[in-house]
């Protein structure tokens, strides 16, 4: 055994990096865990009634009855006993036995009755709650603030959640029941023994203690087995997903990653089972203690059965009756502490499932109530300050700028200089941290912000490739817009991509679905830029759509905006800055500063950083040219 130890050490993986984030989780212990249970299960049951009252009544209620017929049963054992047993067994008696064991088999039938039929209701919970969970967590995830997501410690927590929940509340509920059943069956023996004889009860009760005893130990260990090992887990199942996903797929293969990340996934792995190992001998150990003082134990019980009948003080009968109860209250306490320890395990999951829930909601952002008018107003950004909650600087640092209706409105500058930043918090994405934005002189924090969202079509440079068809990629959710998606398909020159698809529009955009296909990076902009003109909305944000195309096609696809620019207002972002001549105005961002602005002609005349970019990029063209 030293000798596994001391293998183990060369693995001690708690100071790596990745280990940190699941600690906090199981830093609750076991007893501070049992104590928040109540709380936890009420909230489970207030959810369970929710997805279905009838269910959770039956199942409930059911469960209550069954042990009630426990009880009844017993007591009509006791009955059968001694009437077979007042003298020696004669037909005579047997046939006075019969209505008792009518009794006795009525109870049983209906006892087995409820027990299945709080088993069905349950059955019939368990999908119901698991979609209720699952809709409460992406209700939430859809709505809240967008930033959240740029938050390492939520989306952590949202990561784990997303796994956990589910199967946390279902098996807290399992649980719940399981530990209901058993207690109230320990209730229902103890009443019926408390009738034969009320000095039978302390007996029964003594006779469970060393199997509780040894119940509560192995959850313990279990507990902290689950607490040590969470994290292991976590990295174990991301490992797998690298060399199973189609994401890492390709990289695997071309930075030959394969011997090196199996490697890391069996160094965990022994790790993993020798930490399991230890824990399975400790629970085993208690578990021959347990045994070995129940036997123990349920030896004192009989002598002590034994005395008191010498004494008179119980019949034969009812002492036979205690035997079957001892067996039946034993059965009873391992129910009921295999519940409480599951859902020990199942609280922990469904506790951080509340936590992160309450934190969601707290995400949400307050919206405001004001209907943005249907033509779009004068658009100001004054003096805004916007910082990433995992960047150490701001990306945006007193920036005003303003888009006046019909106006085509262009933002340039470096990489990282915050054009992207500065599109999505006019965009209605993200909020600024100082500042305001107002739309037509209205404040964006008193605006209904889903409402102003469908006033605004934004073409992200990150944008997503939906595995959806390509008809599905450009309406997104409008096929009834009224908008003629050829019209769209040709301003944007997608018309040429879904052209080139087997299926046409009807193509779905994803390899790993049954006649999916991949697009190339300039297809999938073509497909983005047709997104964003299908979209019927007064503004357009176009945060560089054209940076995988090339320069023919780029040119193409900005005359075609232009031209869709008519009724509409654009803002424009590209590093190309010939694309931009033609802008009303020009922003030059530096550094998450607004350094110039102007048309094109005003800021080759200032000869300041626009002018610069502008003759490098012109000089670099003639030579390409
Ligand atoms: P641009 O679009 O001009 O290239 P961005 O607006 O995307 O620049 O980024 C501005 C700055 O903010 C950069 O320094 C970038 O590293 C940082 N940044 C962008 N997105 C995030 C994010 N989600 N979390 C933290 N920092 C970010
Ligand atoms: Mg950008």
């Amino acid at each position: 055994m030293a000798e596994e130890e001391e293998s183990l050490d060369g693995l001690e993986l708690n100071e790596e990096s990745w280990w940190a984030h699941d600690a906090e989780v199981a830093s609750s212990g076991f007893f501070t865990m049992l104590r928040r249970l109540p709380l936890l299960v009420r909230d489970l049951l207030k959810l369970s009634w929710q997805t279905s009252k009838v269910d959770t009544a039956i199942m409930v209620g059911a469960t209550l009855v069954s042990e009630v017929f426990t009880a009844l049963g017993l007591l009509a054992t006791t009955d059968v006993l001694s009437q077979l047993f007042a003298a020696l067994p004669t037909p005579d008696r047997v046939l006075a036995a019969l209505p008792a064991i009518g009794l006795l088999v009525g109870a049983m039938v209906l006892r087995a009755a409820f027990a299945e039929a709080s088993q069905w209701a349950r059955a019939r919970l368990q999908p119901l709650m698991g979609r209720t969970v699952d809709a409460r967590l992406v209700r939430l995830t859809s709505r809240i603030d967008l930033v959240a997501f740029d938050d390492p410690d939520f989306h952590d927590h949202l990561q784990r959640v997303s796994h956990g929940a589910n199967r946390g509340a279902n098996q807290l509920l399992w649980a719940v029941l399981e530990t209901l059943t058993g207690l109230i069956g320990l209730l229902a023996v103890s009443g019926a023994l408390a009738v034969l004889h009320p000095s039978l009860v302390p007996l029964i009760l003594l006779a469970t203690v060393p199997a509780a005893w040894a119940s509560v130990r192995s959850a313990r260990v279990g507990y902290q087995m689950s607490a040590g090992l969470a994290a292991a887990y976590r990295r174990q199942s991301t490992l797998k997903g690298l060399m199973s996903e189609r994401a890492s797929a390709a990289e695997v293969r071309s930075y030959t990653m394969r011997s090196y990340l199996l490697a890391e996934y069996d160094r965990i792995f022994r790790w993993v089972v020798g930490y399991e190992l230890r824990a399975a001998r400790r629970q085993q150990l208690a578990g021959i203690w347990g045994q070995l003082l129940s036997a123990v134990l349920t030896g004192v019980v009989y002598v002590a059965l034994g005395l008191l009948m010498l004494a008179g003080a119980v019949p034969l009968a009812a002492a036979a009756t205690a035997v079957f109860a001892i067996q039946r209250a034993g059965g009873a306490t391992r129910a009921a502490l295999d519940g409480v320890n599951s859902a020990y395990e199942a609280g922990l999951y469904y506790e951080d499932f509340l936590a992160f829930c309450a934190e969601a909601e707290a995400r949400v952002p307050a919206d405001g109530t004001v209907k943005p008018p249907v033509d779009l107003d004068l658009v100001e950004v004054k003096d805004v300050t916007f910082t990433y909650p995992a960047a150490e600087e701001a990306a945006l640092r007193g920036v005003s700028v303003h888009i006046r209706p019909g106006e085509i409105v262009a933002l340039v500058g470096e990489n990282g200089s915050g054009k992207s930043t500065l599109a999505k918090i006019i965009g209605a994405l993200y909020a600024p941290e100082s500042g305001t934005i107002t739309w037509g002189g209205v404040d964006h924090r008193q605006i209904d912000a889903d409402a102003l969202r469908e006033h605004i079509a934004v073409i992200a440079q990150d944008f997503t490739h939906w595995p959806f068809t390509a008809g599905q990629n450009i309406a997104l959710g409008r096929h009834d817009s009224g908008k003629d998606l050829d019209d769209v398909l040709a301003a944007s020159g997608a018309d040429a991509v879904v052209a080139r698809l087997p299926y046409g529009l009807d193509t779905m955009l994803d390899p790993s679905y049954r006649g999916g296909t991949e697009l190339s990076g300039g297809q999938w902009q073509r497909i983005a830029v047709a997104r964003g003109l299908y979209r019927d909305a007064p503004l357009l944000i176009c945060d560089e759509p054209t940076a995988s195309l090339d320069a023919r096609s780029e040119y193409a696809i900005f005359e075609s905006i232009r031209r869709h620019a008519v009724q509409r207002t654009v803002l424009m972002i590209t590093h190309r800055l010939a694309s931009v001549r033609w802008a009303d105005r020009i922003y030059v961002l530096e550094e998450g500063c607004v350094v110039e602005q102007g048309t094109h002609a005003e800021l080759m005349g200032l000869e300041g950083v626009y002018a610069e970019m502008y003759t490098l990029q012109a000089r670099a063209y003639a030579q390409e040219g």
